[in-house]
């Protein structure tokens, strides 16, 4: 099985659909998903923004696990989704893992791309991924967040997972 995202995606003409394995992919401009979110008003926005990233965790969860048996857990799991994220179109992930925590930072966020600008984070497809990976990499609970987004003016997208017995307070 090869590691490589795009050689494993099928795309199967006769019923319209693209494989990666059993996990279905779709494409969708960003515009279109992250207008969904701008539709809203605030209250609803975060409330939707949060259901989106936790849905996404779900199913980042469930390719997390799938990378890692095809390429090993940890710096493995690590390289893996650094490498197919960009073939995902969710921009240039860098991964730096240290201890008790991982960092990432992101370039061109089509998610942020998508929204336009924004008074807050809006990349919380890309932090529920994040948070799978996390999880899986520092083991036990985590925290993770957006701390800076390049749909507020941040020059990319910076994000923060720390194990929470490794957390101040
Ligand atoms: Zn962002």
């Amino acid at each position: 099985m090869s590691a490589n995202f795009l050689e494993r995606l099928e795309y199967r003409a006769d019923i319209g659909v693209h494989l990666d394995e059993t996990r279905r992919y779709i494409l969708i401009r960003p515009e279109a998903i992250m207008g969904l979110f701008r539709r809203l008003e605030p209250g609803p926005r975060a409330a939707a923004l949060e259901a989106f990233g936790a849905s996404i965790f779900e199913q980042g969860s469930d390719s997390a696990r799938a990378y890692q048996e095809m390429g090993g857990g940890g710096e493995a799991l690590v390289r893996t989704v650094e490498a197919s994220a960009p073939q995902l179109g969710w921009g240039i992930w860098e991964m730096v893992p240290g201890e008790g925590r991982l960092d990432l930072t992101v370039r061109n966020s089509p998610f942020a791309v998508g929204f336009g600008p924004s008074d807050g984070p809006v990349c919380h497809a890309i932090l529920g991924m994040f948070r799978a990976v996390a999880g899986m990499v520092l083991g036990g609970e985590i925290r993770a967040a957006e701390v800076e987004c390049a749909a507020t003016g941040a020059p990319f997208c910076r994000f923060e997972a720390i194990r929470i017995d490794e957390a101040p307070g």
